[in-house]
């Protein structure tokens, strides 16, 4: 996944890009993540003057915790990818682009473009941020543990919106 910059850029490389790349170590740690599949890397990279395009789409299988009651939940998301990459010494000669679009493309100061962590950041990016079982998911009783989805437990909280709990206690007094 590494492109010589200036070699693809002055030559007008083309190159297809198609791996399997093992992101288990970027969720490292994170509990609400239970397994990732390998990423599946499809890009087009197409160097021009000045500039490398790259476009094409990640795939993966993700296994996360529904984020109400913690059962496993199996997603597939696939990721749209599109950027271009200049030299910082590059001059992009296009009538295609605006200024403005010319400073949104990337600058990568080596002369070696490794598109691994451009690849990482955008699943980091597109991971589903509050991933359900099922849009009626119960969740977990807040006092007991017991997942609701299951059966109910006999905790008088267990009705309980959390958002009127705190309502609840001022009435206690
Ligand atoms: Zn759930
Ligand atoms: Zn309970």
């Amino acid at each position: 996944m590494q492109f010589h910059m200036q070699e693809t850029m002055s030559k007008g490389l083309k190159a297809e890009v198609n791996e399997q790349l093992d992101v288990s170590a970027l969720f490292k740690g994170r509990q609400d993540v239970y397994r990732t599949g390998p990423l599946h890397v499809s890009l087009q990279v197409a160097g021009h003057e000045g500039f490398i395009e790259v476009d094409g789409k990640l795939a993966v299988d993700l296994e996360l915790a529904c984020s109400r009651c913690l059962e496993p939940v199996h997603d597939h998301i696939v990721i749209p990818f599109s950027e271009k990459f200049k030299a910082a010494t590059s001059v992009v000669e296009s009538d295609e682009f605006t200024e403005e679009e010319i400073s949104d493309f990337i600058e990568v100061k080596a002369d070696r473009l490794d598109m691994k962590p451009y690849v990482e950041e955008a699943l980091q990016l597109f991971m589903p941020f509050a991933p359900l079982c099922s849009d009626d998911c119960n969740g977990l009783c807040p006092n007991c543990g017991q997942n609701l989805n299951e059966h109910s437990c006999s905790c008088d909280t267990a009705k309980v919106d959390v958002r009127f709990a705190a309502l609840k206690d001022l009435f206690k007094e």
